[in-house]
């Protein structure tokens, strides 16, 4: 039978990692709604526009043509054709997309995708407002959440555009994006009062998948 799930949580809290072993586990489709924003933003850059342009953003927004596929090596994201998978995982994009994810019409535009995704259920989504606004009716719901420290080591293990990056730098951007989520007007990171929290700091990902999937048959 199919449902959907809602994964939410803080950067590097492990979510996109998770959310895919248990839509491959169940057989259901994954949804990675950061990459969607992460889009946009590599879009209005690519445009020579910045975060503070609003209304050329959200009209950029708006003609965009985002889709998530999946892919050899996982989830494919092409933006008007172009491949952009790796392109959107830069340091340019990823310290300006909580900017662009601050504005209110950019994320109507964005969460109307999101929930069309999903729209025939058996979806595991991700991201900061699945359960409280994207997908408020989700079967099930878990925010993922870590220490700022552990969160930073497993980005530093996993940055291979920066060499020059050091570990107190990587804490330092990653709490700076989490207070942007957090205190944003619209939408902001929190966690769903029917959620269910798990903390990842002293767990494997196969230990969370395993309490996930465990969830999932009760
Ligand atoms: O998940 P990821 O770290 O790739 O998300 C990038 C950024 O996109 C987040 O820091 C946040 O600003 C924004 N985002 C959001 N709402 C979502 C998913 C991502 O605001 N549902």
């Amino acid at each position: 039978e199919k449902f959907n799930i809602a994964i939410d949580g803080p950067a590097g809290a492990g979510k996109s990692t998770i959310a895919r072993l248990v839509a491959n586990t169940l057989g259901f489709i994954y949804v990675d709604t950061g990459a969607m924003y992460r889009a946009v933003t590599w879009s209005i850059l690519q445009a020579g526009l910045i975060p503070e342009q609003e209304s050329e953003v959200i009209a950029m927004t708006r003609e965009l043509d985002i889709r998530l596929e999946p892919g050899p090596s996982g989830q494919q994201v092409i933006v008007n054709g172009r491949d952009v998978t790796l392109d959107i995982r830069t340091v340019q994009v990823t310290s300006n997309v909580s900017q662009i994810a601050r504005i209110a019409e950019v994320r109507h535009i964005l969460t109307d995708k999101q929930k069309l995704l999903a729209i025939d259920k058996g979806v595991v989504m991700d991201g900061r407002d699945i359960g409280t606004h994207v997908l408020p009716d989700a079967e099930l719901k878990f925010f993922l959440t870590a220490s700022v420290k552990v969160r930073a080591e497993r980005r530093f293990n996993e940055t291979r555009d920066r060499p020059e990056v050091t570990l107190e730098q990587l804490e330092q951007e990653i709490a700076a994006r989490d207070q942007m989520d957090a205190q944003r007007t619209h939408a902001p990171l929190i966690q769903a009062a029917d959620a269910v929290l798990l903390d990842t700091t002293d767990l494997t990902i196969p230990l969370v998948v395993e309490r996930i999937l465990e969830l999932c048959r009760t």
